[in-house]
């Protein structure tokens, strides 16, 4: 009788959660920047969509790790304590909305110094890296930049670049192919939708980590009626 009966198919086990890390610039990514540098909390300004963002990455499992130039110490402007103060408040404010930021490393020194940790230099990354124990290649970095798509590729992020903060006016030169990020978007609210449908889409069809979707071309608007654009016209 057995040899006939309907068999259900082997039950697969649910995959594995993967847990991903992305790599937030502060300054035009998640906060205003300013031509005279954010020197105090009261000078802190949250991008719109940021704070939402930060908490969608955070409600999809994702890990939050902020790397930022701060030169802005060793230029004497502020002390590294104004610059923790801020860090510090910024994470509250994260907090409050509902998001994490589980780590903020920064830079301080002035780029004659000729540090390892001042991106476009990937010091900050591999810092973090050793300290979490991260494999680069399947983390995720955010910029608005070239110098942050530069610290990211050199040590196989996948990479993003805003149109906020310096974003739009570093487009209007074309990089060399070796500094293009892998994918271009408006705000880090539209970056965070991005990459958690391209995680579940990949988790979904099983894709290997492997082939983690990059190298995406954006969304164009497509009629899907061409014909009815003219159709008035008989
Ligand atoms: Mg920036
Ligand atoms: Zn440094």
């Amino acid at each position: 009788m057995g040899n006939g009966a309907y068999r259900r198919p082997p039950i697969v086990p649910p995959k594995e959660v993967v847990v991903r890390v992305v790599f937030l610039d502060r300054d035009g990514v998640i906060n205003e920047n300013r031509p005279d540098h954010v020197k105090s909390w009261s000078e802190f300004q949250f991008l719109p969509g940021a704070l939402e963002a930060l908490r969608l990455l955070h409600e999809a499992g994702w890990r939050a790790i902020v790397v930022t130039n701060q030169a802005i110490i060793h230029r004497n402007i502020v002390p590294s304590a104004a610059v923790d103060d801020i860090n510090q408040r910024m994470r509250e404010a994260v907090e409050i909305h509902g998001g994490h930021i589980d780590a903020v490393l920064y830079c301080p020194h002035r780029p004659e110094e000729n540090c390892e940790c001042r991106k476009p230099r990937p010091g900050l990354l591999r810092q973090a890296a050793t300290q979490f124990n991260l494999p680069l290649d399947q983390c995720y970095i955010i910029g608005d930049a070239y110098s942050d798509i530069q610290a990211g590729r050199a040590v196989g992020c996948r990479t993003i670049m805003v149109k906020t903060g310096r974003g739009l006016q570093q487009m209007m030169t074309a990089p060399p192919l070796s500094l293009r990020p892998h994918q271009v978007v408006r705000d880090l609210a539209d970056a965070a939708t991005w990459m958690v449908r391209a995680e579940r889409r990949r988790q979904l069809l099983h894709i290997p980590d492997s082939d983690l979707p990059i190298d995406v071309p954006p969304i164009t608007p497509v009629s899907l009626f061409p014909w009815s654009s003219n159709s008035s016209s008989t």
